[in-house]
């Protein structure tokens, strides 16, 4: 081993060093040192903001996890004085003792990578034995730390700015979502796509509080809605503790590393984290005014993908999430209205048909049966009551009907005191059954009028199953037929064509 690095290989050195990352940098300085000296291994410490602290071994080129920390002395030295030190790795290390007979009785050169007072980090080089530092050699190596302060700093800026500018892309794409997305369950979906393109990570989810949101619409009261990439799921959340306890209380992003516990588990329904494992994690609440209705949780189980993304950049994507799942929800909120009933906040008339006219078109959820009912005399509750009394009754009964029907039922103000029944899936006897209960039911419902007096109305009602044969206004008109029978055979009374 000479120990005198030729100019010629020095250069030729310098000139073709690859900078894609600071092991690509470690690596080749270990090689070339290696040429020369008695080395061990090669290591680079880099700051915080860099963070990056890897080694690699002379000998066997294959390095692994391990890792070597300086001590602070040495490290406050270095920052200080910016001048290569040559010390006894005893001096030097914290943990030498981990690298067992490699660094025992070697000395080590440290080299302070710094400009101008800016400290980014030590390059060190461990040897067997002290080397001398002549004039000519500790300019090379200065020269080497020199250059490589230049060429990480370069790197950093480089991936800096790529990350950055995919931040951008991502939050203009996102801004164009608030213009041209109105559907909820999209905006979710595209939201989530776009954590998951810039982040890296499928393990992220948005909760929303559908009792907030939806509030007037919606009664799943105090139930929220998980979305995750794969699949979305109604959970009940507490608001007094935990994550959303905190979030309730302060309204900023928290963050941290924690253990994978049941409140996690809930947030990411079809991943599978294990619990206990530690899991580093981005929690955003999404705010309307001074409301909480939901947050953007990202986690991160490899515990590196979270360090490169700057919070303002997060914070601003949220803010144009809840801007655009706003207008969603106004729109959604316009269109339930143009399908409901002011008075009673049954479907309307139109809405009514649009169903019907799909299922017979599409051919679906047969045996189709309808029930139309009209209120008996209705007149004279007006007449006698008043309106307001006639609006009351109108109500009551919506309730009752809503109250008295399965889910997949669609109940229908048909008309001013007409209402519809649409059972998808259901016989005519089905059918004929539900009308007999709710002509009884109806008639035995007493209905408290302002001052307390007690008002019960009658109903006719008509029932058929659909027929093939038939078109959609024929279907109606079978049914219309069956109610003006009804109201002939005496009212207060259940007809249909058995
Ligand atoms: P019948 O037993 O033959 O059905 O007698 P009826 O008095 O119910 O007669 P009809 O069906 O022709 O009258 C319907 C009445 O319902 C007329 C109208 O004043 C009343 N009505 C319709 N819509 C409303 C409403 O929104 N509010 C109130 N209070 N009354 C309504
Ligand atoms: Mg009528
Ligand atoms: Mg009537």
């Amino acid at each position: 081993m000479s120990q005198n690095m030729y100019e010629n290989d020095f250069l030729d050195f310098l000139l073709t060093m690859d900078s894609t990352s600071p092991f690509a940098i470690l690596k080749q300085l270990n090689n070339f040192v290696g040429r020369y000296f008695p080395l061990n291994l090669t290591g680079l410490f880099l700051s915080e903001d860099l963070s990056f602290n890897g080694i690699v071994f002379s000998k066997s080129e294959r390095t692994n996890n391990k890792v070597l920390y300086i001590k602070e002395d040495v490290l406050d030295v270095l920052k200080k004085e910016n001048r290569p030190v040559m010390e006894s790795n005893k001096e030097v290390f914290k943990n030498k003792a981990d690298f067992g007979s490699l660094l025992k009785d070697g000395y080590s050169l440290l080299l302070s990578l710094q400009e101008t007072n800016d400290f980014i980090g030590v390059l060190y080089f461990c040897f067997s034995y002290p080397i001398d530092l002549r004039e000519d050699l500790a300019k090379k190596f200065r020269f080497i730390t020199k250059y490589v302060y230049l060429l990480v700093k370069n790197k950093y800026y480089f991936d800096k700015v790529e990350q950055r500018l995919a931040e951008l892309l991502t939050l203009q794409t996102v801004s164009d979502f608030v213009n041209s997305t109105l559907d909820f369950e999209k905006l979710l979906d595209i939201t989530l796509d776009a954590i998951v393109g810039l982040i890296g990570l499928r393990t992220c989810s948005i909760t929303i509080f559908t009792d907030k949101l939806f509030n007037d619409i919606y009664t799943r009261k105090q139930k929220s809605l998980v979305n995750t990439v794969q699949s979305s799921q109604e959970i009940e959340i507490d608001l007094t503790k935990g994550i959303y306890g905190c979030l309730s209380k302060n309204r900023t992003s928290i963050s941290g590393i924690s253990e994978v516990n049941d409140e996690i588990i809930r947030l990411l329904p079809s991943l599978t984290l294990s619990k206990g494992k530690k899991v580093q994690y981005i929690i955003l609440p999404i705010t309307r005014g001074d409301d909480l209705f939901g947050s953007i949780n990202i986690f991160d189980p490899t515990l590196v993908h979270l360090n490169n993304i700057e919070n303002h950049f997060l914070e601003s994507f949220t803010n144009q999430f809840s801007i655009a799942l706003q207008n969603a929800n106004l729109y959604r909120k316009q269109e339930e209205m143009a399908q409901k009933d002011g008075l009673t906040s049954l479907y309307n008339h139109a809405y009514f048909q649009n169903r019907l006219d799909l299922l017979i078109k599409e051919n679906a959820m047969k045996p189709l049966s309808l029930i139309i009912m009209d209120i008996d005399d209705f007149k004279k509750v007006n007449d006698h009551y008043g309106h307001l009394t006639g609006d009351k009754v109108l109500k009551e009964l919506s309730s009752l009907l809503l109250k008295s029907t399965r889910d997949g039922d669609l109940v229908a103000r048909y008309g001013g005191e007409e209402f519809a029944i649409l059972m998808p899936c259901t016989r005519n006897e089905d059918a004929y059954k539900l009308a007999l209960r709710l002509n009884k039911k109806i008639q035995d419902n007493l209905i408290l009028i302002d001052d307390g007096e007690p008002l019960s109305v009658t109903v006719s009602i008509g029932v058929a199953e659909y027929k093939e044969e038939w078109t959609k206004e024929e279907f109606i008109d079978k049914v219309d037929q069956l109610l003006y029978q009804a109201k002939a055979n005496g009212k207060n009374r259940v007809e249909t064509a058995l």
